[in-house]
């Protein structure tokens, strides 16, 4: 079951300089993630806290997972990742269970960053929360905030969830000593698009023609995801012209795919 819900990663191979436009970000997540791991005496020293928890949201395939293992990376940290999806629709007892066993996980891979990807899933202000599948729900929740209040945030494990629905989310998860830090992780703007294209093409064969600076103009409102997506894509277009390298026209044709599959100009991720 563990393996199934739970995905470990001893040394996730993502690096800062992978991810592209996400600047302020970044900073905020390697002082409230990195900082009181690599440092945990100066906050000792300055007489504050670190935070507890880290959420990030903002859209889908904005590069929140992204950050969350590349912090894991930088400070050699076990990454831990589970999504509240799969907390939900469990037999009584099992989503708290299954809270129990990530933190146990946590423990026996000190240092270690446990990502909660979708936590709207067990955090969402709910209208009626008398159904017991709600219950169970809640009790999950209660697990988690359980867990997180009896850990010691010097220690070496550190927690970042994510959710595209901040809206949704109830707000009690947000009280001081539990998610107390709000990251905002939007869809990247034009420079931050151009610099996605030049990271996801670094290993590709491409001709002289193509300009990033252009790609970014042309692909408005897309999300990082989305960039990959049509890095992919236009590699397949000139292999299916039988050529090994990558034109211009390749990547436009790439993207006019997507936003074609993907009318709303929502793509979704790989
Ligand atoms: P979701 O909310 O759907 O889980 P997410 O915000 O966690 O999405 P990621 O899983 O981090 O998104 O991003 C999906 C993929 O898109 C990444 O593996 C990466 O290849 C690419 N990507 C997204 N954002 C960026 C970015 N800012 N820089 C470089 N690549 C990015």
């Amino acid at each position: 079951v563990r393996a199934r819900v739970m995905q470990v990663e001893e040394s996730p191979d993502v690096g800062y300089e992978d991810i592209g436009g996400l600047d302020d970000q970044l900073r905020e997540v390697r002082e409230t993630v990195e900082l009181p791991m690599e440092n945990p005496d100066i906050f000792d020293d300055v007489g504050i806290r670190p935070p507890s928890g880290v959420l990030l949201h903002g859209p889908p395939g904005t590069g929140k997972t992204m950050m969350a293992k590349a912090v894991a990376a930088q400070t050699d940290a076990t990454f831990i990742k589970m999504a509240g999806s799969e907390l939900v629709h469990k037999f009584i007892g099992e989503g708290a269970k299954l809270v129990r066993d990530l933190f146990q996980v946590a423990r026996d891979h000190e240092p270690a960053v446990v990502f909660i990807d979708e936590i709207d899933a067990i955090a969402s202000k709910r209208t009626d929360s008398k159904t017991s599948g709600d219950a169970e729900v809640q009790r999950t929740m209660m697990q988690l905030l359980s867990e997180m209040d009896g850990f010691d945030e010097r220690g070496d494990i550190r927690i970042i969830a994510a959710t595209n629905r901040f809206d949704m989310l109830d707000r009690a998860i947000l009280r001081p000593g539990r998610f107390d830090r709000l990251i905002e992780v939007p869809k990247p703007n034009e420079e931050g698009r151009e610099l996605i294209f030049e990271i996801h093409t670094r290993n590709m064969n491409v001709a002289d023609d193509v300009d990033f600076a252009r790609l970014a103009e042309e692909t408005n409102e897309l999300s990082g995801a989305d960039v990959k997506a049509i890095c992919t894509e236009a590699g397949m277009y000139a292999i299916r012209n039988d050529r090994t390298q990558v034109t211009m026209d390749d990547f436009r044709h790439a993207r006019d795919k997507l936003q074609r599959d993907e009318p709303d100009g929502e793509v979704s991720k790989t």
